[in-house]
């Protein structure tokens, strides 16, 4: 049995926990949503009111060159790029995931054509987040292409030889599993498929190194672990051995070789630089560059290999503190015991009030979420279990946050307290 005095020793050990006093946690809340919506960094205000008042009130248009606003999609590229195992310059930070994953689908899917024109056929996994499929459905119905939905496992067995390009999310967003992605990158070489990775939940969360794997295109979200605030711009990164040989879609004058010269001609800027579209949203910029700080600032302390040992220690206390402590209610385990196929997240089910016993512990003041069971895989189940997600930041959490959690889950089980009626009226975002 682990105890509380147990988990106050392995937070007084822990080299990461000075980096707590990096952000803005509001007083009596235990924060495990940082894979939804990263935690406020302390400098993100004064800097975006430095932005505003000094970049935009005092500099106005002369703050593009003076302070350095045009260039910010590629400084803070370089900044993800350090995350990722990209080089520098090999990565843009600009608009949002969505709209990245069809920029980089597109030129991906150009390129197979270009290739190899037989292959009609796109392969992802049926529990990918909705917007990836819902942007390869609408790029394959205009291009001509049959989207292929298949269960994790079988991933590498789809890979025949009419396949054109392989999409997948690194870790699942609903039950923290992780891919991996050096095996099925290089799996998809073998058959002539071009990769497509999307980072949303690994990137600041879990070492990634698109090098080594030998990736062709990745995309990857600002708000989640990179701390960048609601809404703040994503990124896309593509291997520079494609980087010049193709076009993305959304043409617009940020990716023009000579934007300045406002020539009628296209002509797309060499490198990443042509994956952007047009102006950036600076003041998100400057927010997102203060997240990108936080995970940097780990660096002297060992990077991303300090936070992953850190998170994977996390993850399994959590799993067994819930074991221990809150046996008997219905709770299951869905996301991988496994550290290499665990993300940064543990997500557990159940066959009824997952959704109300999230309330309930939202307003303890233990922020998770909750997420609707698979519909495309429920169908063989007696009944669907949906899943109560609890994302793991280690920047910001700690072991004795971890034993918290457990305990107030617990007392809302235990009490029945889930089913007071205020802790079961659905609201628009969960
Ligand atoms: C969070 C997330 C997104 C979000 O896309 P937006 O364009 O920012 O709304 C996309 N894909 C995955 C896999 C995600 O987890």
């Amino acid at each position: 049995m682990t105890t509380l005095q147990d988990c106050r020793a392995l937070d007084a050990q822990d080299p990461l926990r000075e980096l707590r006093g990096l952000f803005t946690l509001p007083e009596g809340v235990i924060y495990l949503d940082g894979n939804s919506l990263g935690v406020l960094p302390r400098a993100t205000p004064g800097r975006v009111a430095q932005a505003i008042t000094e970049e935009w009130g005092r500099g106005l248009i002369r703050s593009w060159n003076d302070a350095g606003w045009f260039s910010l999609p590629q400084r803070l590229g370089d900044k993800i790029a350090q995350l990722v195992g990209a080089e520098p310059g090999e990565v843009v930070a600009t608009d949002s995931t969505s709209i990245n994953l069809y920029k980089v689908l597109s030129a991906a899917l150009r390129m197979a054509a270009d290739r190899q024109p037989g292959r009609k056929r796109v392969v992802s996994e049926r529990s990918n987040f909705p917007t990836d499929l819902y942007i390869a459905q609408s790029l394959c119905k205009e291009r001509g292409y049959e989207l292929q939905l298949v269960d994790d496992d079988r991933v590498e067995q789809a890979l025949g030889n009419d396949v054109a390009v392989l999409m997948l999310t690194h870790v699942n967003y609903r039950t923290g599993a992780m891919h991996d992605m050096n095996s099925v990158t290089a799996a998809a070489h073998r058959a002539g498929v071009l990769t497509v990775w999307d980072l949303a939940h690994s990137a600041g969360a879990v070492p990634v190194d698109l090098h080594a794997a030998d990736a062709d295109f990745a995309i990857g979200c600002g708000y989640k672990y990179l701390n960048g605030g609601p809404g703040a711009p994503a990124f896309a990164w593509v291997h520079p051995r494609h980087a010049d040989c193709f076009e993305q879609p959304l043409s617009g004058w940020w990716g023009h070789a000579a934007p300045f010269e406002f020539t009628p001609e296209y002509r797309p800027a060499q490198g990443i630089s042509r994956y952007l579209c047009g102006t950036q949203p600076i003041l998100s910029m400057a927010a997102l560059e203060c997240g990108l700080d936080t995970l940097l600032a780990t660096q002297p302390m060992g990077g991303m290999r300090a936070l992953r040992s850190k998170s994977l220690a996390l993850t399994d206390l959590f799993i067994q503190l819930v074991e221990e402590r809150c046996g008997g209610h219905g709770l299951s385990l869905v996301t991988p015991r496994e550290h290499g196929r665990r993300g940064s997240q543990v997500c557990l089910t159940r066959s009824e009030g997952a959704y109300a016993i999230v309330q309930a512990l939202i307003a303890r003041g233990v922020i998770g979420d909750f997420r609707a069971g698979d519909p495309s895989t429920s169908s063989g189940q007696p009944e669907r279990q949906d899943i109560l997600r609890f994302g793991f930041t280690p920047l910001y959490i700690g072991f004795e946050d971890t034993w918290s959690a457990v305990e107030h889950l617990k007392q809302v089980l235990e009490t029945g307290e889930w089913r007071r009626p205020e802790f079961n009226q659905k609201h628009a975002v969960t």
